[in-house]
């Protein structure tokens, strides 16, 4: 770790957590430098859900790559552009019966919640944005303005200006309905919130603590943004792609968001790539207006639409994804049970599910834990509270048998270590 520490900035942050060389990666395993294998529940933040070095992916990679395939195109027309539209349209789109037009931004997730943004202000005419409490939603300034975590809005340094942020689902518990109060502050003309261009919701906060929003919430929450001529922008950039299950987080809601932000595991093998999907009277873009010299990452396309064709033609993935969900809830519930004087809680939808911890600083401890005995994997929330399972959405039973057996142990090891006892019920 020496050249890392050396030259590299002080601003790395998951290295500090997984403190050592990664060499090797393949589906739901990642190896380092001295040979140790890990069992993968982060898959990249969200960005690896068909797993690492996909084969069927790297094939289509390796082969446009060999035929001298352009690489990087800005936003030119290219053989491989056109191959993703045409079948991101007729193996998402239409099936689902949705008309977007689709916007290439720069290829992270932030940009396209940039493009997301200042679309819905150029379009309204309004300048205000509201996000919610625990949303996160980037690290550039307008992103930024939107993501609640204190922390990160710190690193800004100047006001970050022209959003309002609104109680998200249970903010103040499963009693109150907090779509009442953003109705409320909108009819009335004296609540002192400047109308917004739109609403920028995630459907589960994923950086925010695995909150997933009830749907009745959501569809209110849509309700509530037409009948006000209010925008809605569903960031799917962590849940979508499949990680909940269907494609599209908001599907089984029943409702059409104006403009969706997609990014992290849409380019397929874990090359950078991002989409917005825009309502198509939206699209009131300039030609140029929103620009970035990286959109048109040519090998990202490639990837994505072996993604498309291999794994969504059909709703068995999908279902996959969601059956495994359901063994990854049922013993983490167990687990929940076993050490219940430290975990509060399990929370999650389809293959994102997160245990909380009770005790300051009890998470981030059962995460190094796991580590040193061979489990990658994260914590999110305000204060790294919840535990988050996230591996590949390929990843088979017995891996996530492994995973989840390295993760009660290493509660066990700690809530031994910091409470002097461990329940020996059976899990
Ligand atoms: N939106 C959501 C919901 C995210 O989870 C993230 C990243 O975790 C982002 C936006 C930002 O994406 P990126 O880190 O690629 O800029």
């Amino acid at each position: 770790m020496e050249t890392f520490e050396r030259l590299e900035s002080n601003v790395r942050g998951y290295c500090r957590d997984f403190p050592t060389v990664f060499t090797q990666a393949k589906g739901h395993h990642v190896w380092d430098e001295q040979g140790r294998r890990y069992v993968d529940f982060f898959a990249g933040a969200g960005v690896l859900n068909y797993g690492h070095n996909n084969p069927r992916l790297k094939k289509k990679v390796m082969e446009y790559l060999m035929k001298d395939g352009v690489v990087h195109g800005l936003d030119m027309a290219t053989e491989a552009k056109r191959a993703f539209l045409n079948t991101f349209e007729e193996v998402i789109l239409k099936p689902r019966g949705l008309s977007y037009k689709v916007q290439f931004p720069g290829p992270t997730g932030t940009n396209a919640v940039e493009s997301a943004m200042k679309l819905a202000r150029k379009v309204t005419g309004r300048h205000n944005i509201v996000a919610f409490t625990r949303g996160f939603h980037g690290m550039t300034m307008g992103a930024l303005a939107a993501t609640a975590n204190a922390g990160k809005r710190g690193g800004a340094s100047v006001p970050l200006n022209y959003t309002t942020t609104m109680p998200y689902d249970g903010y103040y518990g499963d009693d109150i309905d907090t779509v009442m109060v953003l109705e409320r502050h909108l009819d009335d003309a004296g609540s002192g919130l400047d109308k917004p261009a739109a609403v920028l919701v995630e459907t589960v906060q994923g950086e925010g603590g695995v909150n997933p929003a009830r749907f009745e919430w959501l569809k209110r929450l849509a309700e509530v943004c037409r009948a006000h001529d209010v925008l809605l922008i569903v960031d799917d950039i962590q849940m979508g792609c499949g990680r909940t299950g269907p494609f599209f987080s908001f599907e089984p809601v029943g409702i059409t968001p104006d403009i969706v932000t997609l990014s992290k595991s849409i380019g397929g093998i874990g090359l950078p790539m991002a989409v917005v999907l825009i309502r198509p009277d939206l699209d009131q873009w300039k030609p140029g207006e929103h620009n970035g010299t990286f959109r048109g990452n040519n090998l990202a396309f490639v990837a994505a639409t072996e993604a498309l064709d291999a794994y969504w033609r059909d709703d068995a993935f999908a279902k996959a994804t969601e059956a495994k969900g359901r063994m990854v809830r049922q013993r983490l519930e167990a687990i929940q049970r076993r050490f219940g004087d430290v975990a509060v809680e399990v929370r999650g939808r389809g293959l994102i599910q997160g245990i909380v911890f009770g005790p300051e600083g009890f998470g981030d401890e059962v995460i190094h834990q796991a580590f040193e005995d061979g489990l990658i994997i994260e914590t999110s929330g305000p204060r790294d509270e919840v535990v988050k399972v996230m591996p590949p959405l390929t990843i088979d039973e017995k891996a996530l048998c492994e995973g989840l057996d390295i993760l009660e142990s290493a509660v066990e090891k700690i809530a031994r270590k910091t409470t002097g006892t461990a329940t020996s019920d059976a899990a």
